[in-house]
């Protein structure tokens, strides 16, 4: 096997963190109190390149000098400074920076591909109206789609870039911060007209990282490589604040470097002897499907204690073929660790105990779509439902399970998930109606319905995105995945959605699915396919099958599919004109 290149830093003599810091600042603080010349992070450019490093000293001091350049221009605490940077050095200490001017950090997704920067612009002007940004910080690239945002936002005083801040005279830096102000707003796609701003305090985030560094034992032993975007609470909250608050060395790539070549994570990974990670199931997708073995000669995966697997439904299929593969790599069946979390508890919610192998659950299809009910299934049972474990709530965290009416459902029967907690956010900014929907008794709605079985949690769909045909329960992710498979139909590129029948009152399903096939006999073959594979599945017909060219289904920032916005281009019979620059479209995959 080839050398590791580069040996990450050594661990810290004793479990050193800052427990009692009630800030990010002071958290950040007392790294540099006690290690300032400790490497915290470092950037890569592919697998092995270093393009920037940063100590926890030089964090605090660039950031600092950018918190002086925001203060001379009048931002003051509780201002919005929006943040559209890729990832490098800059977006890391214009993060601290804005925090340090007690403002409040807003990231949002660079553009990506200038040809298509409507909805983009669309996208990132509603958010920043509704954060009231006074501030957007660029990269040079950025600059001119930052000035048509200004011309739309009113409250955009002006652009700047990590440089032109860095550039100010020594200023005195506001000091009044507590555990309850307000350390970032997360927002997550939502729609473009309402978008939801989730608001997290300081003591919101440290309880988090601290939830989830206690439940997998995190500590400066740990390495984490991370190729997850900054926009996104993931690679945000739980690769890079995580890290910083263990002190484990980070290696972060860009999103991009990722998708162009994919092997790069992996092979980043065995580089810097990486003991963590983390990937929405697309990632390991990729790993499975794209990357070749002749690319994998000496790779070692041993080092990997955890790889969170969440973000959006875990695939078993993936799951299993991901862990089949890499297993003569040296990758533990137990690194693999399914977790559930959303962007309303920051990040975490639920994380399987560290060392498990993956628990998958077996169950009755017809049960779980008629009556909600998770009954485990025989063996025999062709048809049975696999969902994997997502674990049990973080320290401190609660989770139920309650039905339409809000009463508490037992043990096996799903329902619509509420959670509370430490990290639970006090609501959306500026959005009272959105926020009401969201906390009721106390309780968080996350959208999402679930089932509890011996203490883990188990995923079972969006709500939103459930499609209730005649009573039954159809669940949109896993037929979208058995007509991926189908040959000549593009992976990842399939939505399902329910579109409204006016004459009979429920829901017509329909298959949107992306192919590059243009041939008429072979589309046809197709259709037949995938109404065969839709039936298989859910025993019921698809209504309508489209077939649709490559770039047809639109999908969120990070990737997911966006159904209810294929449900609207449907409907506006606006089906096959190419979709937005979301990052894997962007480079065609
Ligand atoms: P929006 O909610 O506006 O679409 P988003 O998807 O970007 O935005 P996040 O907070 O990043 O918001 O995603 C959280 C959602 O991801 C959860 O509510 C859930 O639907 C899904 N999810 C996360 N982990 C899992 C998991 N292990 N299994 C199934 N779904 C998951």
């Amino acid at each position: 096997a080839e050398p590791s290149a580069v040996a990450a830093a050594p661990p810290l003599p004793s479990a050193a963190t800052p427990t009692t810091a009630r800030t990010l600042i002071e958290a950040l603080e007392w790294h540099v109190a006690h290690h300032p010349e400790r490497r915290h992070l470092s950037v890569l450019e592919d697998d092995r390149k270093i393009i920037g490093e940063l100590t926890y000293g030089q964090l605090a001091l660039q950031a600092r000098r950018v918190a002086a350049g925001l203060v001379e221009r009048d931002i003051v605490p509780g201002d919005r400074v929006a943040i559209m940077l890729p990832t490098g050095l800059d977006f890391f200490t214009v993060f601290f920076g804005i925090l340090y001017a007690g403002a409040t950090p807003v990231p949002i997704y660079p553009p990506m591909r200038l040809s298509q920067i409507e909805d983009h612009l669309q996208r990132q002007a509603g958010i920043l109206r509704n954060a009231g940004a006074r501030i957007l910080v660029t990269m040079p690239e950025g600059l001119r789609l930052a000035q048509l945002l200004r011309a739309q936002v009113e409250s955009l005083d002006s652009i700047e870039s990590a440089a032109s801040l860095s550039a100010a005279e020594d200023v005195a830096l506001p000091t009044s911060r507590d555990e309850k102000s307000i350390a970032l707003i997360q927002y997550t796609s939502g729609s473009t007209g309402d978008p939801k701003g989730v608001v997290l305090s300081h003591a919101n985030l440290l309880a988090n990282v601290r939830a989830m560094g206690a439940a997998i034992g995190a500590s400066s032993k740990d390495v984490f490589v991370s190729w997850l975007p900054l926009y996104h609470d993931m690679g945000l909250i739980g690769a890079w604040l995580g890290s910083l608050y263990f002190a484990a060395p980070l290696f972060v790539m860009s999103p991009l470097s990722f998708l162009a070549r994919p092997a790069n994570w992996l092979w980043a990974l065995h580089r810097f002897r990486a003991t963590l990670s983390a990937s929405p199931n697309f990632g390991f997708e990729l790993c499975v499907a794209k990357v070749d073995e002749a690319s994998l000669a000496g790779l070692d995966l041993s080092s990997l204690r955890m790889v969170a697997n969440g973000a959006e439904p875990v695939s078993v299929y993936t799951l299993r073929r991901f862990c089949e593969k890499f297993r003569r790599f040296g990758f533990r069946e137990e690194a693999m660790a399914p977790v559930y979390g959303l962007a309303e508890n920051a990040v975490g919610l639920a994380f399987p105990p560290t060392g498990r192998r993956p628990v998958i659950d077996r169950i009755e299809r017809d049960a779980l779509t008629h009556r909600g009910l998770a009954k485990p299934a025989r063996e025999a049972d062709a048809k049975a439902i696999e969902l994997a474990a997502s674990g049990q709530p973080l320290p401190g965290n609660d989770i139920r399970i309650v039905d339409e009416g809000g009463r508490e459902l037992g043990e096996r029967q799903e329902g619509r998930l509420e959670f509370r907690g430490p990290s639970a956010t006090a609501g959306y900014f500026m959005n009272e109606a959105k926020t009401r929907e969201l906390i009721h008794n106390g309780w968080l709605d996350s959208g999402d319905r679930a089932y509890i079985a011996n203490g883990d949690v188990f995923i079972t769909g969006r709500i939103k995105d459930i499609i209730i045909r005649a009573g039954q329960h159809l669940y949109p992710q896993e037929i979208e995945e058995a007509v991926a498979r189908i040959p000549g139909i593009r992976k990842g590129c399939v939505a399902v959605f329910g579109a409204a029948d006016p004459r009979s009152g429920t829901e017509r399903v329909v298959v949107l699915a992306e192919t590059a096939e243009t041939d008429p006999s072979a589309r046809a073959g197709l259709e037949t396919k995938v109404q065969e594979v839709t039936t298989d599945i859910s025993g019921t017909i698809a209504d309508e099958i489209v077939l649709a060219p490559p770039r047809s289904v639109p999908k969120t920032s990070s990737g997911k599919i966006r159904r209810s916005a294929a449900k609207a281009l449907y409907e506006r019979g606006a089906v096959g004109g190419a979709q937005q620059p979301v990052w894997r479209q962007f480079l065609h995959l």
